[in-house]
C-alpha cells in the first residue's frame, strides 16, 4: 500500500498546519483557561473550508474523503485539541451519517448547517445505556405524521453549541409495537422539548461542552426520521457502521495530540542541560524519544490505512477499531512521556504538556472504549458474535450444545 499524500493532499496538510500554528495554537490555553466553545475558531475554520470538506459538491460541499479530512484534523489537534474536535465532528460522524442515509431535504439541512459553522451532536449515550447503547430507553412514538420523544441522554459532546442533533432512539408504531432504533434531527432552538440540561466538569478537551441533552415530548415531522438502509430492525448497526468514520477522526486527535506533545519534547531534550550536557545525550531518554516516534508512526500509518481505505463509503468497522485502540492507548502514553521528559516544567501549566495529557485521556473512552473496541476487533478475527449479556451468551451455549448433540446423532 503507498500512504504518500498527493500533491493536493500536500498542499492542504499546509494550509492547515498555517492556520494551526497561528491563530489556534496562540488562543489553545486560552480556550482551555475558559473553558468556552472557541467560536472565533469556528468561524475560521468555515472560511478556510474545513467545515463540511466531506460533504458532496452539489450540496455545497467538497466531496473531500476522509483521508483528507484526516490530514487537516491531525493539525489542528497538534496545537488545540478541542478545535480538532470541532474538524472531526463537522466532517465525521453525524454529518457523514446524514449525507449518506439523508434523504434529499435531510442532506440539504444538514450540510447548509455544518457550512454554515455548525458542529453537530450525536446523541447516543444514556446514564443506563453507555457501552451497552442498545440498552437506550429514549423513545420515539408515533403519532400520525410526527413522532413523539422522550428520553435523556448525556456526555453529548457540543450539546448547547451545536444546533443539529442526530438522536438515536427506540421507534414504536401506534399501536405500541417496537420496530428497532432509528436516529432522528433536531434543531436546538427551533425543535421544541429539546432542552440541554447540565454540563459535565471534565478532565480535558475542556472548551467542548458535554451535556446532557433532554427530549421532553419532543415532537418532530415523520421525515425527521433518518431512515438506516436495511430498516430499523438492522438500524443501531447501520447507524453505528456510519460512526466507523467519527471513530477514525478521534483517532486521528490522539494522534494529533501525541504528535504535538512529541514535538514540543524533542526540541526540548536538545536544549535543556543536567550533568553538563544536554539531556538527549542519555540513552534512557534516547530510547523513550525512538519508541514515541515509533508508537506515532504505528498509529500514523493504521489511521491512514482506515481512511483511505474508506472510498466513497465509510471505514471498515475494524480497522477503524483497530486504529482507534493503537492511537488512543499510544496517545495517553506519549503525551505523559512527553511531560516526563520536561522534568517539573511539564508539570506547570505555563506549558502545554499537562493540558495534551489531559486532552489525550478521553480517546479510551468516548466514542466506544479501548474495551469494546477490542471485543470488535475479537468478533471479526473469531468470525462470531460475541453477545455480552448474559441471555445472549447463553443462547449461543446452548445452540453450540445443541449443534455438536445434532452432530454426534
Ligand atoms: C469526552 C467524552 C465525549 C463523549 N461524547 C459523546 C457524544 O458526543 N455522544 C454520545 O452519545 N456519547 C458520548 N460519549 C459517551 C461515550 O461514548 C461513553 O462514555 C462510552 O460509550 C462508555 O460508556 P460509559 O461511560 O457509560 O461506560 P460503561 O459502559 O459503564 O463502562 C465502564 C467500564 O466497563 C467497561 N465495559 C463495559 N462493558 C464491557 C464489556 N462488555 N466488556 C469489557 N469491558 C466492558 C468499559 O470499557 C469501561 O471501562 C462521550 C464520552 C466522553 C468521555
Amino acid at each position: 500500500m503507498d500512504f504518500q499524500l498527493s500533491a493536493d493532499q500536500k498542499k492542504l496538510q499546509a494550509r492547515a498546519r498555517e492556520l494551526a500554528r497561528g491563530s489556534f495554537e496562540a488562543r489553545a490555553a486560552e480556550i482551555d483557561r475558559t473553558e468556552q466553545y472557541p467560536w472565533t475558531n469556528v468561524e475560521e475554520l468555515k472560511n478556510a473550508g474545513f467545515m463540511g470538506m466531506t460533504i458532496p459538491k452539489e450540496y455545497g460541499g467538497q466531496g473531500r474523503t476522509f483521508l483528507d479530512a484526516t490530514i487537516v484534523i491531525e493539525q489542528m489537534a497538534q496545537v488545540c485539541g478541542v478545535t480538532g474536535r470541532i474538524a472531526v465532528e463537522s466532517n465525521m460522524g453525524a454529518i457523514s451519517t446524514v449525507m449518506r442515509y439523508g434523504t434529499e431535504a435531510q442532506r440539504k439541512m444538514a450540510a447548509s448547517f455544518v457550512l454554515d459553522g455548525d458542529k453537530p451532536a450525536i446523541c447516543i449515550t444514556e446514564p443506563g445505556a453507555g457501552s451497552a447503547a442498545t440498552e437506550m430507553t429514549t423513545r420515539a412514538d408515533k403519532r400520525g405524521d410526527t413522532y413523539v420523544l422522550n428520553g435523556k441522554k448525556h456526555w453529548i459532546t457540543g450539546a448547547g453549541a451545536s444546533r443539529l442533533h442526530l438522536i438515536f432512539a427506540r421507534v414504536f408504531d401506534e399501536q405500541g409495537e417496537e420496530l428497532g432504533i432509528g436516529g432522528f434531527l433536531a434543531v436546538r432552538d427551533v425543535t421544541k422539548g429539546l432542552r440541554i440540561g447540565n454540563r459535565e466538569p471534565t478532565m480535558g478537551l475542556r472548551g467542548i461542552p458535554e451535556a446532557e441533552v433532554i427530549m421532553e415530548d419532543m415532537e418532530v415531522a415523520a421525515d425527521a426520521l433518518v431512515m438506516p438502509p436495511r430498516g430499523l430492525r438492522k438500524g443501531f448497526a447501520d447507524l453505528m457502521d456510519a460512526y466507523n468514520s467519527q471513530r477514525v477522526g478521534a483517532g486521528t486527535m490522539a494522534l494529533g495530540i501525541a504528535e504535538g506533545a512529541y514535538e514540543h519534547a524533542l526540541q526540548y531534550v536538545q536544549t535543556r542541560e543536567q550533568f553538563g550536557r544536554p539531556i538527549y545525550e542519555f540513552q534512557g531518554l534516547q530510547w523513550m524519544l525512538a519508541d514515541m516516534a515509533i508508537q506515532i508512526d504505528c498509529a500514523q500509518l493504521m489511521l491512514y490505512r482506515a481512511a483511505a481505505n474508506a472510498g466513497a463509503g465509510f471505514p471498515d468497522a475494524t480497522e477503524a477499531a483497530k486504529a482507534k485502540v493503537v492511537a488512543a492507548d499510544m496517545a495517553i502514553k506519549v503525551s505523559n512521556d512527553a511531560l516526563q521528559l520536561f522534568g517539573a516544567a511539564g508539570y506547570s501549566r505555563r506549558l502545554p504538556l499537562e493540558r495534551m495529557v489531559r486532552d489525550a485521556r478521553m480517546f479510551s473512552i468516548g466514542g466506544g472504549t479501548a474495551q469494546i473496541l477490542r471485543t470488535v476487533v475479537a468478533s471479526r478475527i473469531l468470525d462470531k458474535k460475541l453477545p455480552q449479556t448474559r441471555d445472549g451468551y447463553l443462547e449461543l451455549a446452548q445452540q453450540a450444545r445443541r449443534a455438536k448433540k445434532d452432530a454426534a446423532e
